[in-house]
Parts: C-alpha cells; sequence; structure tokens
C-alpha cells in the first residue's frame, strides 16, 4: 500500500497552497515497497541488519586505507520499456539521455553543479560509479540494453505485474549483473518511481527500480515534465538502489533517524522546489543548514546539484557488497574491435579537458584511410577528428560528460572526461 501525503497550510480562513499539486503526494514509493517486503519476508529484516554492519565496517576499512587501489566502475544498465499505449513507447534517444543524466551526476559531471550552495561545495562528491546500457545479454548476444513488451495491464508500474512475462510484464535480466530498470505507466497519484534498495526484493527477481516513462531522461515524454524534467528522478533512485536512504532518514519525518551517512546534516522531511542557502529545519537549526541540493531530497530536479562524500562510501560499499556482482558484468564502451592489449597507445591531455583537447597517437599508427572521432557515453558520434599523430581538438562546444576517442584504426580505448 503506497501512502500518499498531502500538505494543506490553513491560517485562519485562509487556506495557502504553497506546494504544486505534483509535490502534494509522495513521488518516491521505495520505502513503501521495502516496508512491504520486510513485513512479508521477516528475513529479510535480519539480511538488511547484517548490510547495514557489513557497510559501516567497510566503510571504516577504507577511510584506513585512502584511495590507494579505487578505480571508476562501469555498470551495465537495461531499460524495459512496458507500454500499453504508444505514447509510452519511449525512444531510443530518450533512453540514452538518461544515461548521460546518470553519468554526468555520478561523476560530478552535471551542468548545475556550481549551483551547489556554499556550504555544501566541499563535500559534493564524485562517486566514480559509471553507467552503460548493457552490450551483451543474458545468453551473450550483442544487445543495444533496451527491451520492448506491449502489455495489455493498466498502470502496470503500479502492480505486481512488471517484472514477470507472464503477467503481461517482462521478466528480468540477470539482476546480480544487470540493473534492471522498468520505465512504463505508473498512474496519474504522483508516483515517479521506486527501487529496491540491497537485500529488500520480493521476489530477488524484482530487483531493480520502475519508472514513470514521464520521468526518465530529458526529452520526448519527459520533456514537458516539470519540475521532474531533467532525469533526476532515476538519479534519486539509483541511489537508493545503491543503499542510500532518503536524505531526512527512513522515517517520514522527526530528528531520531538519520540516513546513516556521517556527513548529510539531520533533516525533518522532505523539502520541496528551490530552497535558498541557509535553509533551517527543526531537526538542523544553526550552520549550514540542510542539504537540500541533495538528489535523495525532494527538492526540483534543477536545484539537485549532489551526493555527498559520505553518501559515495556508501553506495561504493554497495557496489563490494551486495551489488557485486555487477563488477563482473562491466559494459564499458568499446572501442571499435580494437579494445585490446599490444595495439597503438593513445595519450590524452588535459583530461579532463574544458576547452582544448590534445591527442598524441603512438608513432607508427595507420592514418590513411582511417576515421578518428569522439562518441559519447552511449556510442554516439559527437565530433570528427582530422588523422593526425598530435591532433589539437576544440572540444568547448562539447557539455560536460564522458567520452571516448574511437576509430578503425586499430587504437586502444582512450576515455576522455570533459568538465566545463
Ligand atoms: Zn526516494
Amino acid at each position: 500500500m503506497i501512502k500518499h501525503f498531502t500538505y494543506l497550510l490553513y491560517t485562519g480562513l485562509l487556506c495557502i497552497a504553497s506546494f504544486s499539486s505534483v509535490h502534494a503526494q509522495q513521488q518516491c514509493a521505495t520505502n513503501a515497497h521495502r516496508n512491504a517486503n520486510l513485513a512479508a519476508n521477516p528475513a529479510l529484516v535480519q539480511k538488511r541488519a547484517d548490510l547495514e554492519t557489513f557497510t559501516q565496517n567497510w566503510i571504516a576499512d577504507q577511510q584506513n586505507r585512502g584511495q590507494e587501489s579505487r578505480v571508476v566502475e562501469t555498470v551495465s544498465v537495461v531499460v524495459h520499456v512496458l507500454f500499453k499505449n504508444g505514447e509510452e513507447n519511449i525512444s531510443d534517444a530518450q533512453i540514452e539521455s538518461q544515461i548521460d543524466v546518470l553519468n554526468e551526476d555520478f561523476r560530478k559531471l552535471n551542468s548545475n553543479a556550481s549551483s551547489t550552495a556554499s556550504g555544501f561545495r566541499g563535500i559534493a562528491a564524485d562517486t566514480e560509479i559509471e553507467f552503460c546500457l548493457a552490450t551483451t545479454d543474458p545468453a551473450g548476444n550483442p544487445t543495444n540494453g533496451i527491451t520492448r513488451t506491449q502489455t495489455t495491464v493498466d498502470n502496470i508500474g503500479d502492480t505486481e505485474n512488471w517484472y514477470s512475462t507472464a503477467d503481461g510484464g517482462k521478466d528480468s535480466w540477470d539482476y546480480t549483473k544487470y540493473i534492471n530498470i522498468w520505465v512504463c505507466d505508473l498512474g496519474d497519484e504522483g508516483l515517479l518511481g521506486f527501487a529496491t534498495v540491497p537485500d529488500s526484493a520480493d521476489p530477488p527477481e524484482s530487483d531493480g527500480m520502475v519508472i514513470g516513462h514521464q520521468f526518465f531522461g530529458t526529452t520526448g515524454t519527459a520533456a514537458n515534465s516539470f519540475p521532474n524534467e531533467l532525469g533526476r528522478t532515476v538519479t534519486h533512485e539509483m541511489g537508493h538502489y545503491f543503499n542510500l536512504e532518503h536524505i531526512w532518514g527512513p522515517d517520514e519525518g522527526g530528528c531520531n533517524e538519520d540516513d546513516f551517512v556521517s556527513d548529510t546534516p539531520n533533516q525533518f522531511t522532505e523539502t520541496d522546489g528551490c530552497l535558498s542557502f541557509p535553509a533551517f529545519d527543526d531537526c538542523t537549526t544553526s550552520g549550514n543548514g540542510i542539504n537540500y541540493n541533495n538528489y535523495m531530497d525532494y527538492s526540483y530536479d534543477e536545484c539537485m546539484t549532489m551526493f555527498t562524500e559520505g553518501q559515495k562510501m556508501r553506495m561504493l560499499a554497495a557496489l563490494n557488497g551486495p551489488r557485486s556482482g555487477l563488477l563482473s558484468n562491466s559494459c564499458a564502451p568499446v572501442v571499435g574491435v580494437n579494445d585490446r592489449p599490444g595495439l597503438i597507445q593513445v595519450q590524452a591531455f588535459p583530461n579532463p579537458a574544458s576547452n582544448h583537447l590534445t591527442i598524441q597517437l603512438e608513432e607508427g599508427v595507420q592514418l590513411n584511410g582511417h576515421r578518428f572521432w569522439l562518441s559519447d557515453a552511449v556510442g554516439r558520434e559527437v565530433l570528427e577528428l582530422a588523422p593526425q599523430l598530435m591532433m589539437s581538438i576544440d572540444v568547448s562546444g562539447l557539455d560536460s560528460g564522458i567520452y571516448f576517442l574511437r576509430s578503425d584504426a586499430g587504437i586502444n580505448a582512450t576515455r576522455i572526461l570533459i568538465s566545463k
């Protein structure tokens, strides 16, 4: 049962409805699903408690070690589009726009990062997690990481049918190796989406997240979904998937339960809209106030700008614990068919770059008759390059994000970060 919250402010005879209608009801049903699953399956309660112990120990251990061995990890996403009507059958481009947002937000390459409130900029994190649409399906066949299923079930995301092909939904791909995202109709109750926190899915095959198609990506059916039109519903739900709580904690109002993250201020309940720094509430009444820019709050998409360093460590604990199967199924884009040891080496600098990028190829590379280009994280060509051993490239027209140097000339993969 999904709880709905209504906010009504009465002052004498005046009724001040200062919250927009979409925010008058619960946006994220992650806690409702978790609570229902744990109530129906008490073994999960102990599993979750054990996971919390693991998480705190893992974080303490990492803090003792420093950052000696950490690398950027890329995890495979499969998007299951469930549609009854045509408009719910969203385009590949809309799906790719969501993967872009995830990569920008999780790598702190989001274009609004600079608008993070001054008191919190110092703890805004690059989580070092990247996302890619799956390139290989569970049977080992090439895939674009998208499945499409027509259904006769109304509002299928608001039923228990979404994860079952037999019931009009779509069976998950191996939930230990892929992040399964079902994109569908969630009804008109103001619900944007929900995710399964680790060790809470019941049945396990329902693990992943369910997102309303109007809140997935930034184009197509999402383009007019203000204030949730910038793809941050999925950034938020991905935080839950990697074991983040709402920034106000698992309670729905109060100061006794926090979010188990040391650097996020205690917060009473969700915020709404776009607050100004500093913002205080019943739980945090001084200092920098509450972290309303956090992806795990309910602020408008345009005002969400950050995860904290503490949240990053909690997510990395999940990635190295209950989500570690993802690490064996990375889908980092392959540079042509040549991403193998022994091929020609490439240097790119500075990396990250902002306006100019230099690419230095090893002597001996065959330039004649070969193409060189930059692609974005999902493989779309964004810039063709004139082949030379030393290429000076104007990248001022590219958005912040992750790019790859690609060629058919037998070069090794080169990941390039553009950061404005
Ligand atoms: Zn949530």
